[in-house]
C-alpha cells in the first residue's frame, strides 16, 4: 500500500467514514505488510484518545458496563470506540461480539464505532494487533476508546497494559470470589467495579475486596476505589464515570499517564522487533539451523554461540 492511500484512509476515518476505518483495522488485524503504511499514516495523529480497559470473567457484565460508558461519554460529546478483544476465539477477520444485540442501540450513531478482534492464530498475537488497532482508533479522532477483554490468562494483563485506566469488573454468584481471583488481576485494577449489585452476594464481594485492599500499601500512589454498580439499571454508573475522571486527572498530575504510555510503546516496539526476529530466523536457511543444531547436540558448540551465529 502506498503512503498516500494510507493517509487518505486515515483522513476519511477522521471525517467519520466507518468503512475506511474498518478497512484500516482489518489491515492491522491481518498483520500484513500494509500495516507499516497504516502505522506511518496514523502516528502523527495519535495520542489524543483516552483508553479505558475493561476486564473480568465471562458474564460479569463487561459489555453491559461498556454500553453504559459509551452512552455516558457520548452525552459528554465524545466520539467513542469500543474494541472487544476475545483471546479465546479463532481469528475470523470480522465482527464477533461487535454485532451483539445490545450494542445495536448505537448502530445508527455515527459517533460510535464498535469492533471485535479475535486473536488465536494471529501472526504476532494480541501484543501486536491490539496496540496497532488502538493507534488507528486514536488517530481517527475518538476521544474515548474502550478496550474490553474477557478475563482469561495472560491476555487480560496484556490488554490492561494498553489502557490509561483499567476497570476490573466482578459480580456475585459467578464462583470467582476475590480470594480465588487470579494473580495479576488485582494488581492491574485502577478501579474495581462490583457489578450486579442488585443480586445477592454483591455486598460480600465488596467486603472481601475492601479487606484485600486494606492489606495493600499504596503509599501516595492511586488507591483503586470500589464502585458498586448495576449496569442493567444504570445504578452506580455516574459514580463510575466520576471515579474514571478522578483517575484521569490523577494520571495527568502525577505524570503516570506519560509513564504508562511510554511503557506501552516500549512493549509494542519490543513485540514488533521480536516478531521480526522470529520471522527472520524462521526464514533462515534450514541447513544453517540444522548444522548449528547438530553442533550443539554433539557438544561442539554451545547454544548461545549458535544463537549469536544465527542472528549474525
Ligand atoms: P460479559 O460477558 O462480562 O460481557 O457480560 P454481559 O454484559 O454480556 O452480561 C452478562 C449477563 O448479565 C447478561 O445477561 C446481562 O444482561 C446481565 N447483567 C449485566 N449487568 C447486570 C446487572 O447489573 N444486574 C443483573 N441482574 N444482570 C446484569
Amino acid at each position: 500500500m502506498q503512503d498516500r492511500e494510507a493517509d487518505r484512509l486515515v483522513a476519511a476515518a477522521q471525517d467519520g467514514d466507518a468503512r475506511s476505518l474498518a478497512r484500516l483495522i482489518s489491515i492491522v488485524e491481518r498483520g500484513e505488510t500494509d500495516i507499516r503504511a497504516v502505522m506511518r499514516a496514523a502516528a502523527p495523529h495519535a495520542g489524543g484518545a483516552r483508553v479505558i480497559g475493561l476486564t473480568g470473567s465471562p458474564g460479569v457484565g463487561k459489555s453491559t458496563v461498556t454500553d453504559r460508558l459509551v452512552r455516558a461519554f457520548r452525552d459528554q460529546g465524545h466520539r467513542v470506540a469500543v474494541l472487544a478483544v476475545d483471546p479465546t476465539s479463532p481469528f475470523t477477520g470480522g465482527a464477533l461480539l461487535g454485532d451483539r444485540v445490545r450494542m445495536s442501540a448505537h448502530a445508527t450513531d455515527p459517533g460510535v464505532f464498535i469492533r471485535s478482534m479475535a486473536s488465536r492464530g494471529h501472526l504476532g498475537g494480541l501484543s501486536q494487533a491490539a496496540p496497532a488497532a488502538l493507534r488507528v482508533l486514536d488517530a481517527a479522532g475518538f476521544g474515548v476508546v474502550c478496550v474490553e477483554t474477557v478475563g482469561v490468562g495472560q491476555a487480560e494483563v496484556e490488554i490492561a497494559g494498553l489502557a490509561d485506566s483499567t476497570l476490573v469488573v466482578m459480580a456475585p454468584g459467578l464462583g470467582d470470589s476475590v480470594q480465588t481471583a487470579k494473580a495479576g488481576i488485582l494488581e492491574i485494577a485502577d478501579i474495581f467495579v462490583v457489578n450486579k449489585s442488585d443480586r445477592p452476594g454483591a455486598h460480600e464481594v465488596v467486603r472481601d475486596l475492601r479487606a484485600m485492599l486494606a492489606l495493600a500499601n499504596y503509599e501516595g500512589a492511586w488507591k483503586p476505589p470500589i464502585v458498586s454498580a448495576s449496569a442493567a439499571t444504570g445504578d452506580g454508573i455516574e459514580e463510575l464515570t466520576g471515579k474514571l475522571d478522578a483517575h484521569w486527572e490523577w494520571l495527568g498530575s502525577s505524570g503516570v499517564r506519560t509513564e504508562r504510555r511510554v511503557a506501552r510503546a516500549r512493549g509494542e516496539v519490543a513485540a514488533i522487533a521480536v516478531a521480526e526476529i522470529r520471522r527472520r530466523i524462521g526464514g533462515a536457511p534450514e541447513r544453517r539451523l540444522d548444522d548449528l543444531a547438530a553442533q550443539v547436540a554433539s557438544g561442539k558448540l554451545d547454544p548461545y554461540s549458535a544463537a549469536d551465529d544465527l542472528l549474525a
